[in-house]
């Protein structure tokens, strides 16, 4: 009989089981199986991380920045010749089909590592001339220890996302996945200590909700940067106050989708898909508010009702599987309630929104993929992250009254335009208001390109250049050439 394996931290370079004997299961959503207890982090594991991220923060701020994207460059190429691997872990871990892992998730890693890498070494401060007698620089200087908080649908990808800036602007970080999905960023420290990361550079605390208190409290951190909902968002935030410390904040949508009639149908539809199915729905940036213009939803709901029926939903692990479970059963259980509640509140269920019992995964949380019609703006479902595969259809008739009906939601993380008229496009896209939007295609994300929400979606972009920034401070240096004047 073989027991089940352990998941302990990785503390200063080492796996290091944790201080107290609390362990939690890790579940494999298709399976139901428990693939690993995991060691949770109290108070002394945290100051245990703390203390070794500020030997590693020593060591490795005095580098370079091309030493620093060095290391990153190496990672990046270890984490390619692991890629199935990842992935497959990631699809254990979270459900999701390994139709995606590979790129959504390990592809997405490695390119973070690579653009910051490539980056690392043109960190940069300015020169600001003062006359003949003087002159001024400035320097960006890393902020020390950083805290990385993860949610679970996209552990890799988050860990690495918040990592690599860190690391190459020279910051140490510990990093605590979500407690559903622990195994990658364990794998991903083990990678960064191959390509030559020095010991306590990066460091995993593994823990709920306390732990997550924890870090993001402690007096020995300098910045966090969290991904999850916005009630946990706000308590990190109030976390990072009471210690004036720096945060970014990757929160949750309800995004618009906004469809107007000279859209391409076939593609309108596969965007409103991806924007609405693709992880199971479980995507921060879905745009789970599709607006259609009338005149062409009658044509938009047959095609999309004909290819939503048609995606396999099954075994996570095989290639030609389009719909794995959903992360746990409570959460299952909380989008079948939200399909109820449509359904109590007048929308009519197109089709989905059922459980699926998959044979030889009796286990597993799976949803059928819903589609709702008929909906108004107040309705719950149009207002509240379902975060599943659940889509809202709405119809409009007008571009000012579509803008106003998008504009009208507490969040700003995301919003997509459909039509073939560019200028309608820009002017639309200019108006919304999200902190990232698509033209003719929906969450595609490449680095390089800012990601992040306005309002209650968050604070900060990652992915992209600006992140430097919210991963260094300014320095500025006044330097006198001349004599100093002095009146006394
Ligand atoms: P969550 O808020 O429940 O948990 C996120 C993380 O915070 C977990 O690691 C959790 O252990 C930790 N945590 C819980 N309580 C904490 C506390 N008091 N202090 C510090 N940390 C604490 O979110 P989730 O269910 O894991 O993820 C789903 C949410 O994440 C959705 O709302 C989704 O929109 C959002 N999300 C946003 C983005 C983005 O980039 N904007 C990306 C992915 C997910």
């Amino acid at each position: 009989m073989t027991s089940t394996p352990e998941l302990p931290l990785f503390i200063g370079g080492r796996a290091t089981p944790s201080a107290s004997q609390d362990r939690f299961a890790n579940i494999n959503p298709a399976t139901g199986e428990v693939l690993a207890m995991v060691h949770e982090a109290d108070k002394r594991d945290v100051d245990a991380a703390v203390v070794a991220a500020q030997a590693g923060f020593r060591e490795w701020s005095a580098l370079p920045g091309m030493a620093r994207g060095r290391v990153l460059l190496r990672a990046a190429a270890l984490m390619r010749e692991r890629r199935d691997e990842l992935a497959e872990t990631e699809v254990r871990d979270t459900g999701k089909p390994i139709s995606e892992t590979p790129f959504a998730d390990v592809d997405s890693a490695i390119d973070a590592l690579e653009f910051y890498g490539g980056l690392a070494a043109d960190i940069k401060g300015d020169h600001l001339d003062l006359g003949s007698t003087a002159f001024a620089y400035t320097r960006r200087e890393p902020l020390g220890v950083c805290v990385g908080i993860g949610a679970w649908n996209y552990p890799l990808q988050i860990a690495a996302w918040k990592s690599a800036p860190a690391l190459a602007t020279g910051n140490a970080m510990i990093f605590k996945p979500s407690e559903l999905t622990p195994t990658n960023a364990m794998k991903l420290a083990e990678i960064y200590q191959q390509a030559g990361l020095p010991d306590g550079v990066f460091n995993v605390v593994h823990g709920r909700s306390e732990t997550g208190h924890l870090l993001a409290s402690h007096p020995g951190v300098n910045k966090i940067s969290f991904t999850g909902s916005v009630p946990t968002g706000r308590k990190v935030f109030g976390d990072a106050a009471a210690g004036l410390k720096q945060a970014t904040l990757e929160l949750g949508g309800k995004s618009p989708l906004i469809i107007f009639s000279d859209a391409q149908l076939s593609n309108a539809v596969s965007a409103a898909m991806n924007a609405n199915f693709y992880s199971m729905g479980e995507v921060c940036s879905n745009g789970t508010r599709v607006f259609v213009h009338e005149d062409l939803h009658a044509d938009f709901m047959a095609l999309l009702k004909a290819r939503t029926e048609a995606m396999t939903i099954g075994d996570p692990m095989d290639p030609t599987t389009r719909v794995g479970p959903l992360i746990s059963k409570a959460h299952r259980d909380r989008v079948l309630e939200y399909v109820r509640l449509g359904i109590e509140e007048g929308a009519y269920l197109v089709t989905g929104g059922e459980p699926v019992n998959v044979p030889g995964f009796e286990d597993g949380n799976f949803v059928s993929p819903a589609i709702f019609d008929a909906c108004q703006d107040d309705m719950r479902i149009c207002k509240e992250e379902i975060f599943g595969p659940v889509m809202s259809v709405l119809t409009f008739r007008e571009e000012e009254e579509v803008v106003e009906r998008a504009n009208a939601t507490e969040f700003g993380l995301a919003a997509g335009v459909f039509t073939q008229n560019l200028t309608l496009a820009h002017r639309v896209v200019a108006r919304l208001q999200a902190g990232s939007c698509w033209i003719n295609n929906y969450n595609l994300t490449p680095a390089g390109v800012p990601f992040g929400g306005i309002r209650q979606s968050g604070i900060g972009r990652e992915n992209c250049r600006e992140t430097l920034d919210h991963f260094t401070q300014v320095k500025s240096v006044y330097v006198e050439l001349g004599d100093v004047e002095c009146d006394y």
